[in-house]
């Protein structure tokens, strides 16, 4: 099989091929390398499966190479990898697996190169390329792996449904390959996954959310939300997603169907970012919805709030889905609470002072707000889009004016907590708060300048009202 590789991988897989020679043990290349390559996909791991034993041949192939790469092996697995630069190696021997029914881990024993090809998920993960002399970079593809690629499918190589029950991992395997190689899944197969979809529970969260994030970091990340939708398996892993999903109609007044809403602001955003964290904002950004629906008597119906009750669901979703609850939590959740804002400026004759507010609200993150914002524009009349892009325009260029004029993006007001304790001789407390929110708002608001100066006259002038004496 003739594919691609650099010089250096070409080295590497000759120097694997003679140490296992040495060692009497067949050894192959397998699985995603041997796909992604024939695909001509960029790919940095590489899995070696031998008839043998895996951490032995690492070890060999180890001291083959000056100087000696550090091994590292888990005995109890049979696994070992080595680094040589930016490609990490895993050496396996060939094995043959069985499952029980309430856990994915198989029972394990040594098998040989069909035995290991048969326990692969899909067919383009079942090829293998021999670096064995007789027969060196000839192709091993037993389920027609080739054809699969060529005609863009993901079909499972022994029966779907045992497939998918042994391991229901890979339910979401097919979808997030289906998402990042704009594959289709065979139908058989798709079946397989709508009705194994009870078996999810027995996998582990960090894993479904694992392949959640690959899915979200595709070009199109709709296209595995989708899968999951239709396949029944999002209803099990994520059913708040499913609620948003429906478009209900009243006395003909009608709403959109905030499922296929949010995948489009999704995909929107995708094509305007890579980061992972503000793709899940999108995602999240209408959660609320389904909680603040209400219909109103001849108005139709209206979701006020939606973005304050999604923003309070978001550390919520992220314990659940075991997403960190660290910074970037808390910028998805300042994105959804805020998604509103820049549009709402488009429709009132904007002052300074609500530039300022969502620019102090937005602080280091009003690039990313505007970009969502420009994403949740979804309307189907072309019109109403451009009119919506146009008054956009015109707030950005505002925000600009009045970053220029104020910076008020990541501003702290000229006078501190600390001043405030120290010129009314004050321990931290409420009185120190009233203080300092009421400069702030008073800045927001342009009654007086972003000026220590004018901030401190006002900070005089607030202590006296609550009757406070200036001690310096
Ligand atoms: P990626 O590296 O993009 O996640 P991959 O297919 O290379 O995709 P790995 O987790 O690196 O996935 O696994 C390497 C190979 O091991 C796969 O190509 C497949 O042959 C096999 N494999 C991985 N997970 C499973 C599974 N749950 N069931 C069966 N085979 C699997
Ligand atoms: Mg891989």
């Amino acid at each position: 099989m003739d594919i691609v590789c650099t010089d250096k991988e070409a080295l590497i897989f000759q120097q694997i091929g003679k140490a296992a020679a040495s060692l009497n043990m067949p050894c192959y290349l397998i699985g995603g390398f041997v796909r992604d390559k024939i695909i001509g996909r960029a790919t940095k791991d590489i899995d070696i499966v031998c008839i043998g034993d895996g951490i032995t041949l690492a070890h060999k192939v180890a001291e083959s190479f000056h100087p000696k790469p550090y091994v590292s092996f888990f005995k109890n697995f049979g696994t070992a990898q080595i680094k040589i630069e930016d490609l990490e190696i895993e050496f396996v021997g060939a094995r043959k697996e069985s499952y029980a029914q309430n856990s994915r881990k198989p029972e394990v024993a040594p098998g040989t190169i069909e035995d290991d090809q048969n326990r692969r998920d899909f067919t383009i993960n079942a090829m293998a390329i021999s670096l064995n002399d007789h027969d060196y970079g000839s192709l091993i593809d037993p389920f027609n792996g080739i054809q699969a690629i060529q005609e863009k499918k993901i079909i499972t190589p022994l029966e779907p449904s045992q497939t998918f029950s042994d391991d229901p991992l890979r339910m979401m395997r097919a979808i997030r390959f289906a998402a990042q190689l704009n594959y289709t899944i065979v139908p058989e197969t798709l079946a397989a996954i709508s009705s194994n979809v009870h078996r999810i529970s027995i996998v582990s969260q960090e894993r479904i959310t694992d392949e959640l994030n690959k899915i979200m970091l595709c070009e199109k990340p709709s296209v595995g939300w989708d899968l999951l939708f239709k396949t029944g398996l999002l209803h099990k892993i994520f059913p708040q997603m499913v609620d948003l999903h429906g478009a209900e109609y009243i006395d003909g007044l009608g709403h959109k169907d905030n499922f296929y809403h949010t995948l489009q602001v999704l995909d929107n955003m995708a094509a305007s970012t890579d980061d992972l964290w503000l793709r899940w904002a999108a995602l999240l950004h209408d959660i609320g919805k389904p909680a603040t629906k209400r219909f109103e008597e001849g108005h139709g119906f209206t979701f006020h709030g939606h973005e304050v009750v999604g923003a309070r669901m978001v550390p919520k979703i992220f314990t659940k889905l075991k997403l960190p609850l660290n910074e970037k939590m808390k910028q998805v959740q300042k994105l959804v609470l805020l998604h509103l804002r820049p549009i709402s400026l488009t429709k009132e004759n904007i002052t300074d002072s609500a530039v300022r507010r969502l620019l102090f609200d937005a602080g280091e993150d009003i690039d990313a707000l505007m970009m969502l914002c420009s994403a949740d524009i979804t309307s189907k009349n072309k019109h109403k889009v451009k009119r919506y892009l146009q008054n956009f325009e015109l707030v950005k260029e505002r925000l600009l004016e009045v970053e220029d004029a104020d910076r008020i993006r990541n501003w702290q007001p000229p006078i501190t907590g600390e001043m405030i304790m120290a010129t009314f001789g004050l321990t931290p407390g409420r009185q120190v708060g009233i203080i300092k929110d009421a400069i702030r708002e008073a800045i927001l608001d342009g009654l007086i300048p972003n000026e220590y100066e004018a901030a401190r006259k006002f900070m005089l002038e607030k202590g006296r009202e609550l009757n406070l004496e200036a001690v310096e």
